[in-house]
């Protein structure tokens, strides 16, 4: 199959003149140039989920399906599911943590040392409460850890390093480590608050300043059947974070103190978990408000009359973090608006481009969808209610790729698909990247938890192979330092107002990364079988149906 496309393909460029290859080429990059510079603009203030840019951003994207000849694949006939959502917004000022160890108070910094954000489950946080200190708070019996043996945490705040234990198999032990699978643990174990300390090496993950955007902006939560928001656990009164530098009043008379705990951190000793002294009081008011935000959905209509009832998906996050609050600027600093566009205007183009060169060739057998999402920033909150109310029965979906900040910086020599090592999808993305001469680098960045961060996994968690496919670590000319690149844009430019327009996108990679989106695609949808997981594969275990 593949030989047959790669000989069509020779054909075709030895049969048409160089000049309009050069011009489908060039016309491939304008596209990709003009989504971007669109769905980037400041006209859209940074896309907010809920907000007039992002309606105005998903009006777009609809409006490019419908001119694709895409059919719509939302509710009632149209390109929209719309998504029932619960905004918090936390009230400026009210956010206060104070730690009460022998004998002393210490009122805690609101984001110099301590963070909360907007609580989407009570209007009136007010907890006081005893503490455990548990490790990295993680229970996963399948990988013989658990930070909550012989500890009694029933009534308490549960105090944990942000992280996990080195030498965790990366993805299995990003599951672990999710924000969700330790607050179910802390839940099980009858803690009633959560607080975890950042970390040095947490610092490699997530840099403590990058909390300053968060400040004033608002958190969202999907509303279920039951008006509840989905993934808020009652139980849990108050959840917090503390910079290392202000946690070592926690720590007074305890068995090990800060600084011991955190060279184990770095040196990967095993931690380990005791009661705490004293107290923690954490308090702020939170206003609540119901909305609703769409996720754009689309669908290629298969040419296979059995075939064309599975769906092969793409999903890319069309959601941004909107504008920095007056509270989160910076002095000195003049532009608020967080453009996003590399994330995800870049992602969400490539899908565009993807789905307009698929309706460009002979039709796939398999149907395809594509789905830019809403709330992404909030928690992957869009993606986890399409997976939850899909709009074609989740078991006919036999595939995900996910499109999110691919970093179209340079003239990638390599991709990175994270969780292609779980499934048959895998050895689609490497054969589909081998005919743009195009190696697959296994995932560099393992302590990074990538897998758990992004859309895709909220529908792993509903059985389905999926990758998240990014430009890799390698560029096709040696005097590029791609490392540089990355590490600067992380630093610089990621969640902030300088991710824009003047960042020096690679039009040629955008285009590259488009088509060889594309093939992995065509490949999935013309294959008779559905990619499957690995035989015994961790996520295939635990979810798939
Ligand atoms: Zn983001």
């Amino acid at each position: 199959m593949r030989y047959v496309f790669l000989l069509g393909c020779a054909l075709l460029f030895i049969t048409s003149p160089a000049r309009a290859g050069d011009e489908m080429e060039l016309q491939l990059q304008n596209r990709l140039q003009a989504h971007i510079e669109f769905l980037a603009d400041d006209v859209m203030r940074g896309r907010q989920t809920g907000s007039r840019g992002y309606i105005t951003a998903a009006n777009y994207v609809a409006s490019q399906f419908r001119q694709m000849g895409l059919l719509p694949a939302g509710n009632e006939g149209s390109y929209f599911q719309q998504v029932p959502l619960r905004r918090a917004l936390q009230e400026s000022g009210s956010a206060e943590m104070i730690l009460k160890q022998a004998g002393e108070t210490t009122k805690l910094v609101f984001v110099e040392e301590f963070y909360m954000g907007p609580s989407l489950g009570r209007a009136t946080t007010e907890l006081e409460a005893g503490l455990v200190f548990a490790g990295y708070g993680i229970e996963a019996a399948e990988l013989g850890h658990n930070d909550f043996a012989n500890l009694d945490v029933k009534g308490k705040v549960v105090v944990t390093f942000a992280g996990q234990p080195h030498g965790f198999p990366s993805e299995e032990g990003a599951h672990f480590a999710s924000r969700t699978e330790r607050a179910k643990a802390a839940v099980r174990h009858g803690a009633i608050g959560l607080l975890s300390i950042h970390t040095p090496r947490s610092a490699k993950r997530y840099q403590w300043d990058r909390l300053r955007s968060r400040v004033g902006s608002p958190s969202m939560g999907w509303i279920n059947g039951a008006g509840k928001v989905h993934g808020v656990f009652d139980q849990i009164q108050a959840g917090g974070m503390i910079r290392h530098t202000a946690a070592d009043p926690l720590f007074r008379n305890a068995p090990v103190d800060l600084p011991t705990l955190l060279e184990f951190d770095e040196s990967g000793q095993p931690l380990p978990g005791f009661a705490l002294e004293g107290a923690v009081e954490m308090r702020q008011r939170s206003s609540h408000e119901n909305i609703s935000s769409p996720n754009v959905v689309a669908v290629l209509p298969g040419s296979d009359p059995l075939l064309a009832n599975e769906y092969v998906l793409y999903i890319a996050h069309l959601d941004h973090i909107g504008e920095l609050h007056a509270d989160g600027l910076e002095e000195g600093q003049a532009d608020p608006i967080n453009n996003g566009a590399l994330d995800n205007a870049s992602g969400v183009s490539v899908m565009l481009e993807t789905a307009r060169l698929l309706t460009q060739g002979q039709p796939p057998r398999r149907s395809v969808l594509f789905i830019a999402v809403t709330a992404e920033e909030k928690g992957l909150v869009g993606s986890e209610y399409f997976a939850m109310n899909p709009t074609v029965p989740i078991a006919s979906i036999v595939s995900a790729v996910n499109l999110d900040m691919p970093l179209l910086l340079f003239d990638f020599a390599d991709v990175i698909a994270f969780g292609a090592q779980h499934s048959e999808l895998g050895d689609a993305v490497r054969a589909a990247a081998r005919d743009f001469a195009i190696e697959l680098t296994p995932d560099p960045f393992p302590e990074q938890n990538i897998f758990v961060r992004s859309d895709h996994y909220r529908l792993v968690q509903q059985g389905i192979p999926s990758v998240y496919l990014v430009t890799g670590v390698k560029s096709r000319d040696e005097d590029v330092d791609t490392g540089l690149i990355t590490s600067g844009f992380l630093q610089k430019h990621y969640h902030k107002p300088s991710d824009d327009l003047n960042l020096p996108i690679h039009y040629g990679a955008a285009a590259r990364f488009t088509r060889i989106n594309a093939r992995i695609g065509e490949l999935i949808a013309n294959e008779p079988d559905r990619p499957d997981w690995h035989e015994g594969d961790f996520f295939g275990r635990t979810f798939a149906r």
